[in-house]
């Protein structure tokens, strides 16, 4: 049975251990920091290793977001971020917490941030012994591979490559889709768990490339593929047609609705994915439903939080501890007046400030890998 009191006992061990290395000034950094504060994405809690990327691939959002294009490492040190993330109320550290994504708003294998990106590794790992996963779109050599092997608790690795054609057009100042290969073999062959991040999937040009990058993959090692959605803001559109991007025509006909110049919108594309999972399959790949799935995988867990699972290994989703339940609700000044559990999740009646209840929310769905519904 999974032992709510007990993660939560190892987070506060976590924080005062943690505290206790760090200087004032330290403590005060972290604390500011949104590591410390922000709510986990559907795939995990984002860890960011550095700011800005200088790939400039053309379809990425973070430039509207106001990321720049030349990169810095993050400010924080690694005991820094394990001490802020440990802080996080949302957060649960372990192997059976928290899921952490590396590289959402970034690449973590830049020149610039590779130090930073493994020394955060280190810690979140080492530490925290949380499930990591790390997309890439760099080239990973032997030794930077040997260096990811030894990370404790494995690493679960997404390697993106949408397109072998139009790269230069698209993705400017990032290594050759043929090095990105390299990477999945180099990874697959000192056996850490890697896979093909087909996302963007990019409409019009995928379909015709899909089946060659697939196959590629497969050849390379990879354990499966992540297929993910296409989002366009204004400014997206802009510079696909400043490029003069071949296929405007498919991606404008799957944008929902109005499109606002900084807002991010997802096209419509489950016939693309349905066709592409499909091919995926015939050819042996196993498909992920998302990035999370591939982590859970390369853990060895079994998660069933939301409507796309269970994934990994159902035998190993946690029993819930209703008693365990209402001590943690506690924790978070909530009260918590009823639970009901079936096989579609965790039924919770809380009451309390709003905030709390999301992070008390997302804690607990961390730990149970069920459904959290919370009223
Ligand atoms: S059920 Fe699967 S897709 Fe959903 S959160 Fe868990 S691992 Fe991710």
């Amino acid at each position: 049975m999974v032992d709510l009191i007990r993660v939560w006992e190892e987070k506060v061990r976590l924080v005062s251990m943690l505290g206790d290395k760090l200087s004032e000034r330290e403590i005060e950094e972290a604390k500011r920091d949104s590591h410390a504060h922000r709510l986990p994405r559907p795939c995990g809690l984002t860890v960011h290793t550095g700011l800005g990327c200088k790939f400039g691939c053309l379809y990425c959002y973070i430039y509207d977001m106001g990321f720049p294009s030349t990169p810095r490492p993050y400010p924080l040190k690694g005991l820094q971020l394990a001490y802020a993330l440990a802080l996080n109320p949302a957060v649960a550290p372990g192997h059976y917490g928290t899921f952490m994504a590396f590289g959402s708003v970034t690449e973590p294998f830049m020149d610039e941030t590779v130090e930073r990106a493994l020394e955060y590794l280190d810690a979140v790992a080492g530490i925290l012994g949380n499930p990591i996963q790390l997309s890439t779109k760099a080239w990973i050599n032997d030794e930077l591979a040997a260096r990811i092997r030894s990370i404790p608790d494995h690493l679960s690795i997404l390697v993106t490559i949408v397109t072998t054609s139009l790269h230069r057009m698209l993705e400017p100042g990032a290594p050759d889709p043929e090095e990105r290969f390299q990477s999945i073999q180099m990874l697959s062959r000192r056996g850490v768990h890697t896979c093909l991040f087909l996302r963007p999937i990019l409409p019009g040009l995928c379909e015709r490339e899909v089946e060659d990058i697939l196959v590629r993959a497969l050849d390379s090692g990879a354990a499966g593929v992540v297929l993910g959605s296409m989002r366009v803001t204004g400014g997206i559109i802009r510079r696909l047609e400043a490029v003069g991007y071949p296929y405007m025509r498919e991606i404008l006909s799957r944008i929902p609705g109005d499109l606002k110049p900084e807002v991010q919108v997802t096209l419509r594309m489950s016939d693309l994915k349905g066709r592409f999972a499909r091919l995926a399959g015939e050819l042996g790949l196993r498909v992920y439903p998302s990035a999370c799935a591939a982590n859970v995988d390369a853990h060895g867990l079994g998660c069933a939080a939301c409507k796309f699972g269970p994934c990994g290994d159902v035998n190993k989703l946690p029993d819930v501890d209703e008693h365990g339940l209402m001590e943690i609700s506690a924790k978070y000044g909530l009260s918590l007046e009823k639970v009901m559990i079936d096989e579609r999740g965790m039924f919770l009646a809380v009451k309390g400030p709003r905030a709390r209840i999301a992070q008390f929310r997302e804690f607990v769905k961390s730990v149970c890998k069920r459904r959290v519904i919370v009223r």
